[in-house]
């Protein structure tokens, strides 16, 4: 039985796709942005979380594990999930959640009607879905002939996308890091990778999105904003999503016990700058809030 591990399953998405989606968010990437609002996506297992702010101290939880002294202690111990199940508030709990590709398609396929009078369909998002990519094959081939939609970095092996490639209809494709030493050192991703794969999906004709966070000083700034127009013009891409970057991940990072790296968004002015060299290039810009 194929099991899937997924973080949220969104419905009524209007951002990832044509029309109304459901976004299916699965845990597991193997990339490392600095700038990751989704830090439950990266590691590829269950894992405990603990909510400050929405602990009432109530100690139910140490009265159930002998190794707590408070409830902070609980990442010193991250297989003891059932010691979060008495706890009244959420204030632990566990990112992740093994579903069998049964139950999802039975989610999914709910809200079939939105799907078909909107032009919408089903999105897999992450984390990295194409490192579950047997599994969401499975679904997927099911869902047909609903829109299947893949949002990816492509850092993933050649064999995982080629599962996928005969179903999808559109990938939505995050571009991060131009440069092979900087994306190594910056996402621990191999480029080489990245530009197979683009080509790959380049020959089977399909569907692609481009999207990129401009996130300072990672990805905005001159030598890579000169790579990404290269690479636009180069794969004669006429038009882009620039993604507003934030800092709403600031608690799951707290709750995961992680800090969250340093990074900011680009001012008005320079993303208007960017607007205007896409466009003299006839590639038309979206900057997009998600
Ligand atoms: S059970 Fe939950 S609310 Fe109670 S102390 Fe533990 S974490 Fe806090
Ligand atoms: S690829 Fe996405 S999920 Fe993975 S680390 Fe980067 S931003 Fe986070």
């Amino acid at each position: 039985m194929h099991e899937l591990l997924v973080t949220k399953i969104q419905r009524f998405s209007i951002h990832d796709g044509p029309g109304i989606r459901t976004t299916v968010f699965l845990k597991g990437c193997n990339l490392k942005c600095p700038w990751c609002c989704n830090p439950e996506n990266i590691k590829p297992q269950m894992e405990i979380y603990f909510k400050k702010g929405d602990c009432i101290e109530c100690f139910e939880c140490v009265k159930r594990c002998k190794f707590l002294e408070k409830p902070e202690d609980i990442f010193r111990f991250p297989e003891h999930f059932e010691c979060v199940e008495p706890c009244p508030t959420g204030a632990l709990g566990i990112y992740g959640e093994k579903i069998t590709t049964k139950k999802l398609l039975e989610i999914l396929t709910k809200d079939i009607d939105y799907y078909n009078n909107t032009n919408g369909g089903v999105t897999f998002s992450g984390g990295e879905p194409l490192l579950q990519s047997k599994a969401v094959k499975k679904v997927i081939k099911k869902l047909k002939p609903i829109h299947i939609a893949i949002e990816t970095s492509l850092f993933a092996p050649e064999e995982n996308l080629k599962d996928l490639l005969k179903d999808t209809d559109l990938f939505i494709v995050d571009v991060k890091i131009l440069n092979h030493k900087i994306a190594q050192k910056t996402l621990q991703g191999n480029l080489k990778t990245f530009y197979k794969n683009f080509q790959t999906i380049k020959k089977e004709k399909i569907d692609t999105i481009i999207r990129f966070p401009a996130v300072k000083p990672y990805t905005f700034n001159k030598e890579n904003i000169k790579k990404l127009i290269n690479f636009l013009q180069e794969n004669n891409i006429h038009h882009i999503q620039i993604l507003e970057i934030h800092k709403l991940g600031l608690e799951k990072y707290k709750s995961l016990n992680l800090k969250m790296k340093n990074f900011k968004k680009p001012a008005k002015n320079e993303i208007k700058t960017l607007k205007s060299k896409l466009n003299e290039r006839s590639i038309k810009m979206d900057y997009l809030k998600i």
